[in-house]
Formats: C-alpha cells, sequence, structure tokens
C-alpha cells in the first residue's frame, strides 16, 4: 500500500507544476449511493489538491432522462469546461448507454464513449504506474480477468500495446484453463466483482505482479478485493488503497489529455 501511496503523492507534486488551474472539471451525481458519494469526495479532492478547479452537479434522483440529456448537452457546449464525468450507477430509469453516448468525445473524462480520445481510467491508471515504474511489459505474459468495457477490454489493449501476450479471461472461461494460464502469468489484472476469484489455491509464479481493481463489500462489511490477501506473489495491490487511488489520479491524467 505504502508503494503506491507515496507514488500517487509524488505525481501529485509533479501535477502541481503543470498549473492546472485553467482546467475545469464536473462530476454529474444523481442522487445519494454512499458508495459514489465517496467517489465523488475523493476526485473533487485529488482535483483541488493539484490546482484544477471542480465543480460537482447534485441532481435529484428522480431527475428525467431527457432532463439529464439537457443538461449533459449543455455541458458539452460549455467552452468554460474542460471535461466533465457522470458518476455510476444511475438511477435505474436512465439508461447507462444513452447517457455514455450523449457525453461528447471531447468532453469526456471516463473514457467512456466509443470515439473518446481517453482511456477509461482504471486500466489507464495501472498502466501509468507500470511505465512509471519502468516495468518492461515485452513478451511477457498477462492474464486480464475480467472483459468489461471500462475496465478489462481497455486494460487487455493497453497491455497488448506494449507486446506482451495478452490473455483475457471470464465467467465462462474453465477452472482447469483459468489454472493454466494464471500458472505462466507475469502480470495479473483481476476484475471480476466477486471475492476470492484468486485465491491461493492458483500456483502462481513468485515473481508475479496483481493488480486487484475489485471492490466488494463483504459479509464484515468491509471492503475487499477480488484477490485473497496475501497471495505468494511478488506485488499484490491492496484494497482498499491500491487500484483506487491511480484510478483517481488518472482522472486528472485525462483531464489535462482532453485540454491539449
Ligand atoms: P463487470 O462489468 O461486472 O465485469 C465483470 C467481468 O468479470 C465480466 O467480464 C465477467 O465475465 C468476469 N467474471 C465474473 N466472474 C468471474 C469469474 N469467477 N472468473 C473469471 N471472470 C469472471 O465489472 P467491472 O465494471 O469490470 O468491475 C469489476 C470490479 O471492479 C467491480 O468490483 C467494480 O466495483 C470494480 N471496479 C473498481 C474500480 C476502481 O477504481 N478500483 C473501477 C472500476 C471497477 P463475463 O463477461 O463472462 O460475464
Amino acid at each position: 500500500m505504502q508503494i503506491i501511496k507515496e507514488y500517487v503523492a509524488e505525481k501529485k507534486e509533479r501535477l502541481k507544476q503543470l498549473n492546472l488551474n485553467n482546467l475545469k472539471m464536473v462530476i454529474v451525481q444523481i442522487g445519494h449511493v454512499p458508495a459514489s458519494d465517496r467517489y465523488v469526495r475523493n476526485k473533487a479532492k485529488d482535483a483541488a489538491e493539484v490546482g484544477v478547479n471542480c465543480e460537482i452537479d447534485n441532481l435529484p434522483e428522480d431527475i428525467s432522462e431527457e432532463e439529464l440529456l439537457k443538461l449533459l448537452d449543455g455541458l458539452n457546449n460549455d467552452e468554460a469546461v474542460t471535461g466533465y464525468l457522470v458518476q455510476l450507477p444511475l438511477p435505474k430509469h436512465i439508461s447507462e448507454e444513452k447517457v455514455k453516448l450523449a457525453i461528447a468525445p471531447e468532453k469526456d473524462i471516463d473514457g467512456f464513449h466509443p470515439l473518446s480520445k481517453t482511456v477509461p481510467a482504471t486500466p489507464l491508471g495501472i498502466y501509468n504506474y507500470l511505465k512509471d515504474m519502468k516495468y518492461e511489459f515485452q513478451g511477457k505474459n498477462a492474464v486480464v480477468i475480467g472483459r468489461s468495457n471500462i475496465v478489462g477490454k481497455p486494460m487487455a489493449q493497453l497491455l497488448l500495446k506494449e507486446s506482451m501476450n495478452v490473455t483475457v479471461l471470464h465467467s465462462k472461461t474453465s477452472e482447469a484453463d483459468k489454472a493454466f494460464y494464471l500458472k505462466h502469468a507475469d502480470l495479473i489484472v483481476i476484475a471480476t466483482g466477486h471475492e476470492h476469484t484468486l485465491s491461493s489455491k492458483y500456483k502462481l509464479k513468485a515473481r508475479t505482479i496483481v493488480f486487484d481493481v475489485g471492490i466488494n463489500v463483504g459479509e464484515d462489511g468491509k471492503l475487499h478485493g477480488d484477490c485473497d490477501p496475501g497471495l505468494h506473489v511478488k506485488f499484490q495491490s491492496p484494497v482498499p488503497g491500491g487500484v483506487g487511488l491511480l484510478t483517481r489520479i488518472a482522472v486528472i491524467d485525462n483531464l489535462i489529455e482532453l485540454s491539449k
């Protein structure tokens, strides 16, 4: 945990030097889901820390889809706004797909729009961290567990771009195949949303690096990742205090990208 905390603190110092006070980011939040409240607060805190202007648009839970889309259209056309994001999850009466497509690609901090030039912040945060740590990607075996559009798929693309041998596993992968691929993995990124998906019953290389994206509320009411703690590997990112911190800083990277 300490390694990631130190990295993020050092990166924030670097970002502060860039004089980002001409950038404006807006976070659109609909209703109040306790977990989302925390994410929104933290994203706003990070933005403020590095000098970015951040506004939170708190909208009522019962806002209609039409009203929300109109508001997003306003943000798309507001020249003062560098970029914005819509905090998920949305209330059930609003289509996530429509919202993702309503965000103009040039304002899309989260990289959810198919034409967006940004990459979703979670895979980007892991990738930037590895790059900054001078990780040697080329020719190594990466296993990505999970194939969602916001984590698994973009993560696989980023690692492929670095000439890794990338295997993407999912819920239809057999146990035998999962054990086989994991045994050969140098780097594992796991995002399934299920506790214990990766446990010490799988044989892993001692030099493997594991990024645990999962955030699950356990029976104990605490946050747990998708991996059991204490895997016999070189590095395992903790939950909380691991990938979440890398994601938050990548939000700022995306905002900077949009400002170019
Ligand atoms: P998602 O859309 O539900 O996708 C989960 C993926 O995992 C699916 O592709 C699913 O396979 C696969 N999967 C489920 N069970 C599996 C198993 N036992 N073995 C192998 N693959 C399995 O989830 P997501 O949006 O990617 O998020 C995943 C987790 O990451 C969640 O806990 C979420 O809260 C967390 N998250 C954290 C951050 C952060 O900042 N730390 C950011 C984003 C997400 P199928 O495609 O076959 O169904």
